[in-house]
C-alpha cells in the first residue's frame, strides 16, 4: 500500500512524480469505506470530491503537500462539525480553526476526517463515546484504547498518512501502544492548544500519531510554536526536528526504575520493556538503575486534579450558548464533574485538590531528581493488553489504573514518546515510554528513530 510509506517517502515521490497524491487519497479513503463504520473509527468523514478539489489549490513546494490527515474530533474545524464524541456538540460547527488545524493546513496537509475518542477525553478506551465504541483493529472484539482511539486506529488501518491526538493524561500514548504505532506527548505548552476542547487545561497537549519516529519528527515541526491565541504555549525555539533525528547520541543513559515494574503489571508487558531495554544496551546505550516511588500517589492525584478542572470546564456547556442539554454527558462524564465539583467546594479543596497540588510539586522534584543521574527514563506504557469491550467501562477503576505510567508524566510537563515495542503472546501489540527533560523531543525522537532502524515491530499493520 501507498500509506505504508513513510512520510519522507510519500513526499519525495510527489516530487520527482513517482507518486501521485490523488492516488494517495483515493487509497486513504478506500480503507475509510472499509473499516471505518466496521471500527467506530472516524466520527465525520469529509466529502472526498472536496478534498480532491482542495488538493488542486494547493502549491505543491509546501512541507506537508497534499498528506492525508485525521484529527481527533476535540479540535474546532470549519470544514467539519466538532463533537468531542458528546450529543451535547452532535452538530456543532466551530467559526474558527484550532491552530494545529491551521498550521497543517497551510503546511499544504489535507483534513479528511475526525477521529473517535471517549467523549470530552473522558477515559482510557473510547468506550465513552456518543458515536460508538471504538473497536481495535487487531481484534475488534477488544477496546482500540482511548482517549484519541479513532486517530490511532486510523493511521494503524492506513485511513490517513498521520493524526493529530491529545493527551492529557494518556490519551495518544496508551492508544498510540494498542494500535502499534508511535505517538508523541509533548513538553506541555510546545504546541499551541487553542481550539482544542479543554479536558484539564493545566496538563492538555496537542501531539502526533505517525508509523514512526521520523513521521512524527515532521509532523511536529510544523505544529510547534508560541501562539498569541494560547498564554501557555512557550516560547522556546522550534528544532528542525528531522534534521535532529540521526543526532542523538548512542551512548545516552537510561533510567529504569524497579518501583515501576511491580503489582498489577502484566508480566510479559514487563519482559517486552526488559527486551527493549536490551536492545537499546546493545546500541550502545547505558542501563542505570533509578527510584521512582510515584506510581500509586500519581494516579491518585491525577485523579482528583483532572476531575477538578474539567468539572469547571465542562461548565461552559450550559445547554444555553451552543450545545444540548447538560444530561447529555455520559455516566463517566457526569461521575468526574461530581468529582470534581466535590472536591473544589469548601471544606474539601483543602483536603482533596491542595493536597494534591502538593503531590504534584513531589513529583516534580522526584524527576528532576531522576534526571539528573539519566537522560530518559524508560516506562512501561499500558500495564494491561487491550481489554473486552465493555470491562473498562463497566469498571470505572480499572479505567484509571490503565494510566498508571501516564499520569506521572503528565503532573510533570514532560515529553513521552511510544513506540512498538514487540508482540504478546495473544498477538496484540505492545509499547514503550521514553520519557525526557521539558523541551527534549527532538533526543527522544532520535533515540526511537535509532530503534526502529534496527527493528521492524512498526512496519507491522492489522490484518483485517
Ligand atoms: N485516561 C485518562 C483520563 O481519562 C486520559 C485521558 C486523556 O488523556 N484525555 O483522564
Amino acid at each position: 500500500m501507498l500509506l505504508d510509506k513513510s512520510i519522507l517517502e510519500l513526499l519525495t515521490g510527489y516530487k520527482n512524480k513517482s507518486i501521485d497524491p490523488v492516488d494517495v487519497i483515493n487509497e486513504a479513503y478506500g480503507q475509510i469505506d472499509k473499516y471505518s463504520s466496521k471500527l467506530n473509527t472516524l466520527i465525520t468523514v469529509r466529502d472526498k470530491q472536496e478534498v480532491l478539489d482542495f488538493l488542486k489549490t494547493l502549491d505543491s513546494s509546501l512541507p506537508l503537500y497534499g498528506l492525508p490527515y485525521i484529527l481527533k474530533d476535540s479540535y474546532a474545524t470549519t470544514e467539519l462539525r466538532t463533537t468531542c464524541a458528546s450529543k451535547i456538540l452532535d452538530n456543532y460547527l466551530s467559526p474558527y480553526d484550532a491552530t494545529v488545524h491551521k498550521k497543517l493546513k497551510e503546511a499544504g496537509a489535507i483534513l479528511i476526517g475526525k477521529g473517535n475518542q471517549d467523549a470530552w477525553g473522558h477515559g482510557a478506551s473510547t468506550e465513552n463515546s456518543d458515536y460508538g465504541m471504538g473497536k481495535n483493529p487487531w481484534d475488534p472484539t477488544r477496546v482500540v484504547g482511548g482517549s484519541s482511539g479513532g486517530p490511532a486506529a486510523a493511521v494503524a488501518t492506513r485511513m490517513c498518512a498521520f493524526a493529530i491526538g491529545e493527551d492529557t493524561g494518556g490519551s495518544i500514548r496508551n492508544p498510540a501502544a494498542w494500535n502499534n504505532i508511535s505517538g508523541l506527548r509533548v513538553t506541555y505548552g510546545r504546541v499551541s492548544r487553542y481550539g482544542c476542547v479543554a479536558y484539564a487545561s493545566s496538563m492538555d497537549t496537542v501531539g502526533p500519531f505517525g508509523k514512526t519516529a521520523a513521521d512524527l519528527a515532521i509532523i511536529l515541526k510544523v505544529i510547534a510554536g508560541p501562539d498569541v491565541y494560547d498564554g501557555t504555549s512557550a516560547p522556546h525555539e522550534v528544532p528542525d526536528y528531522n534534521l535532529e533525528l540521526t543526532k542523538t547520541p548512542n551512548k545516552l543513559k537510561i533510567g529504569i526504575a524497579p518501583e515501576m515494574f511491580g503489582a498489577g503489571l502484566d508480566q510479559e508487558i514487563s519482559n517486552n520493556a526488559q527486551d527493549f531495554a536490551s536492545k537499546l544496551a546493545e546500541l550502545g546505550h547505558q542501563l542505570i538503575d533509578i527510584s521512582l516511588p510515584v506510581a500509586e500517589i500519581s494516579d491518585a492525584a491525577y485523579y482528583i486534579l483532572a476531575p477538578s478542572e474539567t468539572s469547571s470546564n465542562l461548565g461552559r456547556y450550559d445547554g444555553i450558548r451552543y450545545g444540548n442539554t447538560r444530561d447529555l454527558f455520559t455516566q463517566e462524564s457526569m461521575r468526574r464533574i461530581m468529582v470534581g465539583t466535590y472536591e473544589l467546594s469548601s471544606g474539601y479543596y483543602d483536603a482533596f485538590y491542595r493536597k494534591a497540588l502538593k503531590i504534584r510539586t513531589l513529583l516534580i522534584k522526584t524527576f528532576q531528581k531522576a534526571f539528573e543521574q539519566c537522560d530518559v527514563i524508560l516506562l512501561p506504557e499500558n500495564p494491561i493488553m487491550p481489554p473486552k469491550l465493555g470491562d473498562l467501562i463497566s469498571d470505572p477503576l480499572a479505567n484509571m489504573l490503565a494510566d498508571l505510567y501516564n499520569t506521572p508524566v503528565s503532573l510533570i510537563g514532560s515529553p513521552s514518546l511510544v513506540i512498538p515495542s514487540g508482540f504478546h503472546k495473544n498477538g496484540l501489540p505492545i509499547g514503550v515510554q521514553l520519557v525526557g527533560k521539558k523541551f527534549s523531543e527532538s533526543l527522544l525522537l532520535g533515540l526511537g528513530h535509532q530503534y526502529q532502524q534496527v527493528t521492524e515491530w512498526h512496519t507491522r499493520s492489522p490484518q483485517l
